[in-house]
């Protein structure tokens, strides 16, 4: 058997096993359209999903249209998004946002990853939970921390950048399952395979999963042999929430916190 088709193999029987453990896994996010969504999910950034959800209501009222995102002064957008952290990062990242969806799609979010991801504050992480989420669209797998996570302890992908862990889970599972596939392994990292501590005893895939970088022993994905990590001990799992460009446009966001942050300073 090829490393392709063992992989292969091993995704869809840890697929199969989530689906019975998390057959309703959906999206932690609230929302009540595409919008609510895309502007819900930029501010997951760097953020937990339930600090989103007590943010929201609030947001979404007060800003309901693209338009009105793109006409708020942005000290008042600032500082109704401000407990989310990187709030200057994220008010500038969702009015320009806004703004290129009011003059380029009538206000509305577009049905397509490649003009999700060109617009500003948009990573292919964000574009996949919109376009699967909001709309059923499976255009890809979405990766954030916990897939990243799993991903590598599951043996499902050797890489720790979301966009070719992305393209492992895509290779090794059909197109139906890779909406589904992201809920599951988010809800499965959130109640069992967490970063610190992951419940390895009481896993429901524990016999299936060759736990790579947890025990201190590192056994490859390709299923087999062991080697020791290079210090001995537990490899340090991802920690990285989002893809390359999600990743590049929030650091890009924080050295402008940085900078915003002198200038004030310096007044
Ligand atoms: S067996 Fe351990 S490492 Fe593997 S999925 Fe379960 S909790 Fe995570």
């Amino acid at each position: 058997m090829t490393k392709h088709h063992s992989r292969q193999a091993l995704a869809t029987a840890i697929a199969a096993r989530l689906k019975k453990c998390y057959p309703d896994a959906q999206c932690a996010l609230n929302f009540s359209n595409p919008l609510e969504l895309l502007i819900a999910t930029i501010l997951s950034a760097q953020c937990t999903d339930v600090r989103v959800n007590q943010v929201t209501p609030a947001v979404f009222r007060k800003y309901p249209t693209a338009a009105a995102y793109a006409a708020a002064a942005a000290d008042d957008l600032k500082n109704d998004i401000r407990s989310t952290g990187f709030f200057n990062a994220k008010a500038a990242a969702i009015q320009n946002c806004c703004r290129q969806l009011c003059e380029r799609f009538g206000g509305e979010v577009p049905r397509d990853l490649d003009a999700l991801v060109a617009l500003p504050g948009v990573g292919r992480k964000t574009a996949n939970v919109v376009l699967g989420t909001a709309f059923g669209l499976a255009t890809g797998v979405v990766v954030d921390t916990h897939v990243s996570r799993l991903s590598q302890r599951m043996g499902l992908s050797t890489h720790t950048q979301p966009e070719k862990i992305e393209a492992d889970l895509m290779q090794a599972l059909p197109q139906t399952e890779w909406i589904a596939l992201g809920h599951r392994l988010i809800e499965h990292g959130r109640r069992v395979c967490s970063a610190r501590k992951p419940l390895c005893e009481q896993c429901p895939i524990n016999d299936l999963c060759p736990r790579i970088g947890v025990d201190g022993a590192r056994r490859t994905a390709a299923g087999g042999g062991t080697q020791k990590s290079a210090r001995g001990g537990a490899k340090k799992p991802a920690v990285r929430r989002g893809s390359p460009s999600d990743a590049a446009k929030a650091k890009r966001g924080k050295s402008a916190d940085r900078k915003l942050r002198g200038r004030r300073s310096a007044d």
